[in-house]
């Protein structure tokens, strides 16, 4: 992560925290809140290297190759620390240690840089030893706070911090960042569309079993056009052997509505934000069979279906009668 990857996603944050470096003007303590997978760690480690780099770049980005860059890479650097739950939480022991490291005071420089991950799973006494820690703050020392629930911070430590809020990334946003991260332009937005999670949707895209998945949503969508006996068959062939359990037809309800929404945004006369671009050409003479009534129809069928799951449908059953209603046939169930 660089200054200049975090102002484009997190532009606000980005400034903030670069002005504060700039104009050494580092707040004590702040608390970083948003969702998972936004790097907010990443971020912190960004900040870390940014205080204590013995190169500084372009754009003030750290070098990543003095000492103090390496090791605060590899966790090693002995004013910076690190702090996450053990178990289910972070326990008073922890901030201890931690004052503990750093009452030996100067290791190798004033500055003192800590980061706490998931910062709401203090307990109480983890948190009553962190204030104490907070109100006597030595002047050169640097608290971050990470946390995805900023509602479960007590108000006197919320009070201590500047907090800095990492926005949810847009979908084009998202959708870029997959790609860079290597994930195919082609499964990207399908990842984009399912979740706003880059760290859930690297997952995915390693998943073997998702990526068979959607072969097998497509396959089903594609023999559905030829008639019902077609996409019975491969209900019996490929489906039910694949969606076994609940989750997993729930996922591959979802990516056989995505369909539906690409073939409406198609033919509301947008393109953007499709979840299968590449069948773009083929969803176009697809679209022309469905009114977008009928294909609200279908989206419905398919939610509709989603919510019997949960009630405990016999999912055979449930796929067998959502197909029919999807062919649009006579047979509706
Ligand atoms: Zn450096």
């Amino acid at each position: 992560m660089t200054w200049d990857e975090l102002e484009m996603v997190q532009p606000l944050a980005a400034k903030m925290l670069k002005n504060s470096i700039l104009k050494q003007r580092v707040a004590h303590a702040y608390l970083f809140e948003g969702e998972q997978g936004l790097g907010k760690k990443e971020v912190s480690l960004l900040v870390a290297k940014s205080l204590f780099c013995l190169n500084i770049g372009k754009n003030m980005n750290p070098c990543e190759q003095c000492s103090n860059c390496k090791r605060i890479n590899s966790l090693s650097h002995p004013d910076v620390h690190l702090l996450e739950p053990e178990g289910l939480s972070i326990k008073k022991e922890q901030i201890r240690s931690l004052q503990q490291e750093f009452s030996k005071s100067g290791v190798e420089s004033k500055k003192k840089f800590y980061t706490i991950v998931h910062a709401d799973k203090m307990t109480v006494n983890a948190a009553n030893s962190l204030l104490k820690f907070l109100e006597e703050p030595n002047s050169e020392t640097t608290a971050i706070l990470i946390t995805e629930q900023i509602q479960q911070i007590l108000p006197t430590i919320l009070s201590r911090c500047q907090v800095i809020s990492f926005k949810p990334l847009s979908f084009n946003d998202l959708e870029e960042k997959l790609i860079s991260d290597g994930i195919s332009p082609t499964l990207a937005p399908l990842l984009a569309n399912l979740t706003n999670d880059p760290i859930e949707a690297m997952k995915l895209n390693n998943d073997e079993w998702f990526a068979q998945a959607r072969k097998i949503v497509l396959k089903l969508y594609e023999v559905m056009g030829k008639g019902s006996l077609f996409a019975m068959v491969e209900l019996q062939e490929d489906w039910y052997n694949h969606f076994r359990e609940k989750n997993q037809i729930d996922q591959g309800l979802d990516l056989l509505l995505f369909i539906y929404k690409d073939l409406l945004t198609l033919q509301i006369g947008r393109n953007k934000q499709l979840a299968y671009p590449e069948l773009q050409s083929q969803f176009e003479r697809d679209m022309l069979r469905n009114s977008p009534a009928k294909l609200a129809e279908k989206m419905s069928a398919i939610l509709e279906a989603k919510r019997r799951l949960h009630g405990n449908m016999n999912p055979h059953l449930l796929m067998e009668q959502l197909v029919l209603k999807l062919q649009g046939g006579s047979t509706f169930v």
